[in-house]
């Protein structure tokens, strides 16, 4: 039995990689970026994917960690609103996603003792479609996205920013996401806890951590 079982009253969840995985959507928003980089630097698609590639590799020896595709965009002097309005324009969930009955039941039985958030890179148009196409869209207090502070994750200020508009001590929150250094590392420097999950199955976790019957 783990000391803050009881005193969780939020939980944080990443979106993309934790409350759902499609590798086929994933490779939607990658064709996205690409085509945004062909287009602002009239690059071929073979060109772009290279640029874009390069890039994640220097910021990764960089920062010695794995960047998020807006970090990466940014490397290549995009805006992180360009990014947002391609992927907005260009990524079609409806194509890859259905109703998750299994992730409803799990999100669901948390809310009796928890509020629930999204903090997501995401942009807030596309979180929505995709809460709503998994069946879920109903189950969450707010949802932070890109658009609150325009500073992807991991950032300690807009994680900051997103603490206080919850409110409650370190000790109240949970914070759950696919992303050990984007999703869970500023948290836990911050004293929350946190859990890594990599499927659907994985989100059982909370419910043992805080003695819930799913
Ligand atoms: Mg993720």
């Amino acid at each position: 039995m783990l000391p803050y079982q009881n005193e969780i009253r939020s939980i944080v969840f990443d979106l993309d990689g934790t409350l759902y995985v499609s590798p086929a959507l994933y490779e939607n928003v990658q064709q996205a970026a690409e085509e945004l980089v062909s287009d602002s630097r009239g690059a071929t698609p073979e060109e772009s994917r290279i640029l874009l590639k390069n890039a994640h590799q220097r910021l990764s020896e960089a920062l010695d960690e794995e960047p998020t595709l807006t970090r990466t965009c940014m490397e290549l002097g995009l805006e992180v609103q360009e990014l947002h309005q391609a992927i907005q324009d260009k990524v079609h969930p409806e194509r890859f996603l259905e109703p998750d009955p299994v992730l409803y039941a799990l999100v669901d039985s948390l809310r009796d003792s928890c509020d629930l958030y999204i903090y997501t890179n995401n942009n807030l148009l596309l979180t929505r479609k995709i809460l709503a196409l998994l069946g879920i869209e109903d189950l969450f207090r707010h949802l932070y996205t890109i658009e609150f502070s325009w500073n992807p994750k991991p950032d300690p200020d807009s994680l900051q920013r997103v603490l206080e508009d919850i409110g409650g001590p370190p000790e109240s929150f949970l914070f759950v996401g696919d992303r050990r250094q984007v999703d869970l590392g500023p948290a836990e420097s911050f004293g929350i806890p946190t859990l890594l999950v990599s499927e659907t199955a994985d989100l059982l976790q909370i419910h043992k951590l805080m003695g819930i019957v799913p």
